[in-house]
């Protein structure tokens, strides 16, 4: 279906201040990690042609990540551009990084940086390697870069096609 992905970008970040804020007001819970999200989004609305509930999982699996190998109180940027023929969303935080030799690994199935590590953190290493299936699925593209010690940031870009004036004319009327 066709969104507004600054809409649905906003629905699911919303939803993860929400779960902080919960976490902060409930005191039965054993408080899980503290994070601030940062938005940076173009004004532009950008509408691509998408899966909205694997969409969602797919943002929700790439959060998911940034906050769990980040450190307590990390900042997570969340971004949203347009290039002339692509929208960019990315997602950057100031973990532990990814080192170069794994960067390409990390969408393979139940690959994991360091076993000893991401056992201690729990989950299955299939997150990534779905998210990429269903991008592909989308003619997208996922990619990541990082700074050992310093954060990692994913980006998806996908195929977009700017709809005229014609064609806004064209929906007016309807
Ligand atoms: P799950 O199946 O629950 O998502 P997972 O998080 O281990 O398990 P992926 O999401 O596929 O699996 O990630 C694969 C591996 O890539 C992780 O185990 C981790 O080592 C590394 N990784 C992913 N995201 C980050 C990140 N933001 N910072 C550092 N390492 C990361
Ligand atoms: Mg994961």
């Amino acid at each position: 279906e066709l969104v507004n992905l600054n809409e649905l970008f906003n629905y699911v970040l919303d939803r993860f201040e929400m779960m902080l804020e919960k976490d902060n007001n409930d005191t039965h819970s054993t408080k899980s990690k503290n994070y601030t999200i940062k938005r940076d989004f173009t004004k532009k609305d950008l509408w691509v042609e998408i899966d909205t509930d694997k969409f969602i999982q797919v943002i929700d699996n790439i959060m998911n990540n940034a906050i769990k190998y980040s450190p307590n109180g990390g900042v997570i940027t969340c971004r949203l551009l347009e290039t002339q023929n692509h929208v960019i969303l990315s997602i950057s935080d100031q973990g532990l990084g990814i080192p170069k030799k794994d960067l390409n690994h990390v969408f393979d199935r139940f690959f994991r940086v360091d076993k000893a590590r991401s056992r201690a953190q729990g989950g299955t290493g299939l997150g990534l390697a779905i998210s990429k299936e269903v991008i592909e699925m989308h003619h997208g593209k996922i990619w990541a870069d990082s700074v050992e010690g310093q954060g990692t940031t994913f980006y998806i870009s996908l195929p977009y096609h700017e709809y005229d004036d014609d064609e806004e004319d064209l929906w007016d009327e309807n």
